[in-house]
Formats: C-alpha cells, sequence, structure tokens
C-alpha cells in the first residue's frame, strides 16, 4: 500500500507497536521491523544503523540487503549517505544515489542494484542514535509525506530501542554472545563532558533533572480527532499563559525580558511551527509526542548552526516546545515536588544557592551545572555540604536523561554520562586512593599547623548550617572564621524568628568551645535573595542593595540578629564583623547599632558577652585605601577575596566567562594583599582571609609568602592546606614573594609551582 494513502502510516504505527511488544529477543525484533517497513513503503530495502561508541554507524538490521552485511558494515559519521545523514541529523530523499558525490558503495551489502534513497537520522533528545534507510531499484521521487512518515517512524523506534532492558554484559560475554542491542546503545551513549571542579570530590549515582524533561508515555495515537483537538487546547494554553506573563508589572518595565517573551508569542502564532504540530499529528502521533517530535527536530537543528543569534532563538523555541508540553501532559515544574532516588545527581542549566538548599541532603550526592564559577554561591553552599560539584558542562542537558547513570569528578572537573566499565573500574580506584589520601589529613587532624621552620599558621573553617559544625572536630581547624549567617535565612521559608536565631548561635558556641568562632552578620542581595524580603528589581545585583548596606537600610533586621547574637554569647566571647563595607562612615553606624544593644542588654540586667570583638570584612576595593584610619577602629578584619578580587578587576564573580580570566596570584591582586597585610601589621591589628583563596594550597602559600598567618576556608580544604604548611619554608617563600613582586613578575603562578616541586611541597 502507498505510503501517501490514507491509513498508510497509522497502519504502519500500529504495526511497530506489535511488533515491538512481542517477546522476541531485541535482534528478532529489529528484523521484523524493517520488514514491516519496507512493506508498507513499497521499497525493496529498508536499513537500520546504530551508532556506535566508536561513532561508527553500524548496519543492525535489513530487509533487502545482503544478510551477511549485518553487524560488520560500517560507515563513520560523514562517510557516504548514512553518514551524511547522522552528520546533519537531517533526511536525504535522491532519484539517483549513485550520482551522489557522498554516495560510498559498500560491496558486501549488494546495493549498487538500488538506485534511489531516502534516508533520516533516528533522533533521541535531539542526538542521532542511527539512520534509517529505504531503497528502491528504480528511480523512485519519495514525496514528502512519505518523508514525514519515515521520520514519525524513526522517532518511535529510537524510543523503543532506546528502552531496551539493559543488558548483562558480563554474562553476554561469558556465553560467547555478541553485546546485544542495549549495550551498543549503553556504549553509545556513554559520553565525557570537561568541566571546571566548583566542590572536590566524587560521586556516583543517578541524574535528576533540575527542571525535568517532560515525560511522555504514549506516543501513537488512539484517535486522531482527539489529539488534534488536545494540541489545538495546548496551543490555546500556552498563549494565555504568555500573555499573562507579559502583562504583569514586574514584566512591563523589564525591557529585555520583555522582548523575549515577545518573541515566544510571535513563535507561539508562528504558522510554521504550528503547522509542524499539526502535520505531526495526522501522522499518527499524539499530541505530547507530536510536540515532543518537533521540539527534536529543531534541537537537531541547533547542533548544525554556529550563529549565535540564531541559537538563541532555537533555545527560546525549545523553551516554548517544553512548555507546550507541560499544558499537554499536566506536569508540573516544581523541582521540590520529585521524589528523589538515592544517590541524586542534579544536573541543571544553572542552580542558585537556594534552589540547592531545597533539595534533600541524604538523597543528593552531587551537582553538575552548565553554568557556574567557582566563586558562585551555589559553589561555596556545596562545598560548606561536602557536594561535589562541576561547572562549565556545556550542553550536558542535551545528553542526559532522567535516571542515567552519571559519574562526577569535582577534582579535575569531569562528568561521566553513562559510564563504560572501564570508567567505573577506573573511578572506583580513584575513590580508594582519596580514601587513603583523605586517611593522611585525618592523621595531621590533631597535629597544629607549623612551617617547616617554626611559623605557626591558623586555620579556620568557614561554615554557616548546623549540619556544617561537625567539620571542627573531623578536621581539627583552629575555630570558625567566618560563620555566614546569612545561609540559616536563605534556607527558611519565612524570616527566623530571634529565638531561632539566638539558639543557632548558641549551638554554634557550644559546640565550639574554646575555639573562636567569628559570625558575619547578614550578607544577602545579590544572588543571595530572600523569598520573604522584598527586594526591589535591580539591574546590576551584585553592586546593589546587598550586605551591610541593605542591613542598615532596614535596621530592624540586623537589629534583631545583634540581640540574638549577645543572647546567645552571654559570658562568652563574641567575635562579629559585618559584610560590604564600602566606607568607614558604614563601619561607625553597623557598629554604633551594636552599642545600642549593648546598652539595651546592660539596661535589662541581662549578662553580656565575657568579651566582644568587633572587625569588618575588606571585600571592597574602596575600604583598602581607608585603612590607615579604618584600622584604629576595629579589633580586626578578615579579607573577602572572593568579592574584593570581583570588584578589583571589574568581573563578575559568577559568570563562568570569567573563570580563571584573572589569576589571583597576578602582580595586581597579589600588590593588593601584599598592601593590605603590610598595613595591618604596622598597625598591629590581625587579619585573616576568608574567600576561595585560602582553600588552595598554592595560593595559601602565596599568601604565607606575603605574611598571612590566619586563612578560613572550606573544610575539605584544611587536610591539604595543613599539609602544605608543615612542608613550607615559610621564609624562603617569603624571599620568593618579595623578589617576585620588586621586579613585578607576572608569572608568580609558575615559579610557586616550580618552587613548590623543588622543595617537595604538595599543593
Ligand atoms: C568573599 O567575598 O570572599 C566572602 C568570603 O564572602 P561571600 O563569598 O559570602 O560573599
Ligand atoms: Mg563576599
Amino acid at each position: 500500500m502507498p505510503v501517501g494513502s490514507p491509513g498508510g502510516p497509522r497502519v504502519l504505527l500500529r504495526r511497530l507497536r506489535e511488533i515491538m511488544a512481542e517477546p522476541k529477543d531485541t535482534q528478532t525484533r529489529l528484523d521484523m521491523v524493517v520488514r514491516a517497513i519496507a512493506a508498507n513503503m513499497v521499497a525493496e530495502v529498508c536499513s537500520l544503523y546504530l551508532l556506535r561508541a566508536n561513532n561508527l554507524l553500524e548496519l543492525f538490521a535489513t530487509e533487502g540487503l545482503n544478510p551477511e552485511a549485518v553487524h560488520n558494515t560500517h560507515l563513520r559519521i560523514g562517510e557516504g549517505l548514512v553518514g551524511l545523514i547522522a552528520k546533519n541529523a537531517d533526511y536525504v530523499s535522491l532519484p539517483d544515489a549513485q550520482a551522489h558525490p557522498q554516495f560510498a558503495y559498500r560491496p558486501e551489502t549488494g546495493e549498487e542494484i538500488f538506485k534511489s534513497l531516502m534516508g533520516v537520522p533516528m533522533l533521541r533528545g535531539g542526538r542521532v542514535i542511527g539512520v534509517l534507510v529505504v531503497q528502491n531499484r528504480t528511480m523512485r521521487h519519495y514525496e514528502e509525506e512519505e518523508i514525514e512518515s519515515m521520520q514519525t517512524v524513526a522517532m518511535i523506534l529510537a524510543e523503543a530501542v532506546a528502552s531496551e532492558a539493559p543488558p548483562d554484559a558480563r554474562y553476554d560475554a561469558q556465553q560467547g554472545i555478541p553485546p546485544g542491542i542495549g549495550a551498543v546503545l549503553a556504549e553509545a551513549r556513554s559520553h565525557r563532558f570537561h568541566g571546571r571542579g566548583m566542590a572536590e570530590g566524587i560521586a556516583f549515582g543517578n541524574v535528576v533533572l533540575h527542571e525535568p524533561r517532560v515525560a511522555i508515555t504514549h506516543f501513537i495515537a488512539a484517535d486522531v480527532k482527539a489529539e488534534r483537538a488536545a494540541l489545538d487546547a495546548g496551543l490555546q494554553a500556552l498563549l494565555k499563559e504568555l500573555d499573562v506573563m507579559l502583562s504583569s508589572d514586574k514584566i512591563a518595565r523589564a525591557g529585555e525580558h520583555r522582548d523575549v517573551l515577545e518573541a515566544y508569542q510571535m513563535f507561539a502564532r508562528d504558522h510554521g511551527w504550528t503547522e509542524r504540530l499539526h502535520e505531526a499529528v495526522e501522522s499518527g502521533l499524539t499530541a505530547a509526542a507530536a510536540a515532543e517530535r518537533v521540539q527534536m527536530e529543531n534541537r537537531a537543528r541547533m547542533q548544525r548552526v554556529s550563529d549565535s543569534y540564531l541559537r538563541e532563538r532555537l533555545q527560546d523555541l525549545d523553551d516554548l516546545s517544553n512548555r507546550l508540553l507541560r499544558h499537554l501532559t499536566g506536569q508540573t515544574r516544581a523541582p521540590g515536588s520529585v521524589q528523589l532516588p538515592d544517590n541524586t545527581i542534579v544536573v541543571a542549566h544553572s542552580l542558585g544557592p537556594t534552589a540547592l538548599l531545597d533539595y534533600d541532603r541524604s538523597k543528593l550526592v552531587g551537582v553538575v551545572v552548565e553554568e557556574g564559577t567557582d566563586t558562585s554561591h551555589v559553589a561555596i553552599v556545596a562545598r560548606a555540604l561536602e557536594i561535589p560539584m562541576v561547572g562549565g558542562a556545556a550542553d550536558i542537558l542535551d545528553w542526559v536523561e532522567p535516571g542515567d547513570n552519571i559519574i562526577l569528578d569535582g577534582e579535575l572537573g569531569a562528568v561521566y554520562v553513562r559510564p563504560t566499565e572501564d570508567v567505573i573500574a577506573a573511578y572506583t580506584e580513584r575513590m580508594e586512593v582519596r580514601a587513603r589520601k583523605q586517611a593522611q589529613f585525618d592523621a595531621l587532624r590533631g597535629i597544629p599547623a607549623v612551617t617547616k621552620d617554626g611559623v605557626p599558621i591558623r586555620l579556620d573553617i568557614n561554615a554557616g548550617l548546623i549540619v556544617d559544625l561537625p567539620h571542627l572536630d573531623d578536621t581539627g581547624a583552629d575555630g570558625i572564621g567566618l560563620f555566614r549567617t546569612e545561609l540559616q535565612f536563605l534556607i527558611s521559608a519565612l524570616f527566623p524568628r530571634f529565638e531561632v536565631q539566638r539558639d543557632l548561635y548558641g549551638r554554634v558556641l557550644d559546640v565550639a568551645g574554646d575555639r573562636r568562632v567569628i559570625f558575619r552578620t547578614l550578607d544577602v542581595g545579590a544572588d543571595k535573595t530572600l523569598p520573604y524580603l522584598r527586594q526591589r528589581g535591580e539591574e546590576n545585583p551584585a553592586l546593589g542593595w546587598r550586605g551591610t548596606r541593605l542591613a542598615m537600610e532596614r535596621p530592624s533586621l540586623l537589629k534583631y540578629q545583634v540581640r540574638a547574637l549577645l543572647a546567645a554569647a552571654a559570658g562568652r566571647a563574641l567575635n562579629l564583623m559585618f559584610p560590604m563595607i564600602s566606607e568607614i562612615g558604614e563601619f561607625k553606624q553597623a557598629r554604633a547599632l551594636v552599642d545600642q544593644e549593648l546598652e539595651r542588654q546592660r539596661r535589662l540586667g541581662q549578662t553580656p558577652p565575657a568579651c566582644l570583638r568587633i572587625g569588618t570584612m575588606v571585600e571592597v576595593p574602596s575600604l583598602v585605601w581607608q585603612l590607615p584610619h579604618l584600622l584604629p577602629l576595629v579589633d580586626f578584619i578578615s579579607i573577602g577575596s572572593n568579592d574584593l578580587l570581583q570588584f578589583f578587576y571589574a568581573y563578575d564573580r559568577e559568570n563562568p566567562k570569567f573563570a580563571g580570566r584573572y589569576d589571583p596570584l597576578g602582580a595586581p591582586s597579589l600588590q593588593l594583599m601584599q598592601h593590605i597585610v603590610r598595613q595591618c601589621d604596622a598597625q598591629g591589628v590581625p587579619v585573616g582571609l576568608c574567600g576561595e583563596l585560602a582553600s588552595r594550597p598554592l595560593e595559601a602559600m602565596a599568601l604565607i609568602g606575603l605574611g598571612y598567618r590566619a586563612f578560613s576556608m572550606s573544610p575539605m580544604s584544611i587536610g591539604p592546606v595543613k599539609l602544605m604548611v608543615m612542608n613550607l619554608p615559610a621564609a624562603e617563600v617569603a624571599g620568593l614573594m618579595d623578589e617576585a613582586l620588586a621586579a613585578n613578575r607576572h608569572d608568580v603562578r609558575a615559579l610557586l609551582t616550580d618552587f613548590a616541586t623543588r622543595n617537595n611541597i604538595p599543593y
């Protein structure tokens, strides 16, 4: 029956469904499938190629070509017409295939007698997993409808093949059975991503998408009329949603966002798009499957275009398809509502610190983001929670599926999706090596951090939540050099009450005992937004209402917090510091507020802290130029190098494009750090550094060379930094830094690496 005749593609789809449900082995079913397609399409040949891990397309089943060629014919991506289809992720239809310059003759197949060829890619998640081809002896012109229905069949087939039960490769090998289809796909779909380590550690787990892709359960329409109506209703609902979004106050004011939404509206009304959706429904797919099919074609196009403007538009269209799919399937996008599997590895385009904290800590073992830098707050939270994290895994969302096996290496910044057996074996071994290294660090726990030439170095941890407290004992740290109080505010659904705050701070002091804790007052704003605190929309949140500025604008926030801190510290030492101070006036204002609260405490006859030390973070460059006047007013200072360097070099610490762009061991930043430590030493004011810089042994070594003696870092860095300190001749590195800075050397990193290697200093 010619495919163009009514019922053609639908009859074939029904037949496919029957075949795939047969209780036969996969190869037999694939043989039946190609036979059924050939008959339905009135073609002498139908062949199915699947992509293997070595990027070769292997002939897996054929009707009409020499059966001996099955599993023996291979083509590279881009080789021959089949390779061309895979490369372009697009169909080819030729009445005279042999006349095409790409035609590659394979004698073993016996295909020389066939003139015409039509082939389509088998797409899954926007990726090519195989190619489906029909051939005829005559110079046949394949109709548009026929191509359309081949594409539909290829999509269903891709789904069916990919969902084959995973193989027991070891059993098959023992029995001398060649790897089954499942094995081929598992192997072919395994993929490595190179990103950047944002939080150390290795994790094995299963993918959970932060914004999950919509799962479709029914592909083939039982009633085309009903699916047509469902598609129309879905499109209407989508348009309505966009109208509502566009009319909201916030959007009405936001220029760029509005443009994007208007472009969405345009797409949603675009005839090309809606027509393709309708055509897919007419070919026998459910409305949801039709939306997914059009989305996959779009994704395949996206991979082909290099023009960034066009790519972005296609990305918009992708998002629009997702929205439509959600309407059609009624699935929500709330990440918190999904039941997490054990060993969850969350994969996201980007993730804020609050979104990370939303996930159940007992299930979450790792995080991968397409964007992200190691000084972004989400990375800091991941390190605090000891959750390995990798950023910069570009396009990983195009490859992963929920539930996929995944290995994440936060040290090397690598991610393995659907890892092969050898990768799993290699990582199992690495985990063992890490465990041995950890045991080495654990052995240092009780030993003080003193350099080889007897200089004591204070090593504190950064913390912010109750879960961080055991790290004090685990690491043998001297204390908590930065307690980020905002983390408690970030994880609460409501503003934490006075008692809740007081109890948390009290608990921290209880656990710390004699060890010093420096509490930093609330530092919200920028990417740390509180859901219950209404903040105005800002063009540049990093330079906006944040830190102490925001706290002074809403003094009751800071007042209650200081009150809670004073109450918690009754009779004990209290160390306080303020974030994001830009000028002395701000410090004085914040300090005055503490004095008022102290006075109130005294008036009420409450026990004050045994001693109160007040300092400030130095994380805005303007403050560095006021040190001579600031230092007499403070008890200590702590350098927040994450923000200080972002403002110093004028780069956005959250923007992955800048990751690694400015080296903290470059001459400008080292000179800045040297200037600060010299000023503090001259006035006898203790100075420490609590930014991420302190967590890296080589950077910490440079800072010791400049004269720094106190660092606060993520708990997992205490071991490696202490090992470096214990092997370091401090006087020698000081000499090296003096010379390098005097000569304005721009290769300090290389100098230090060389120095460390020569002196056997682990870094
Ligand atoms: C810093 O800026 O270096 C710092 C420690 O503060 P945060 O990372 O919390 O902004
Ligand atoms: Mg900061």
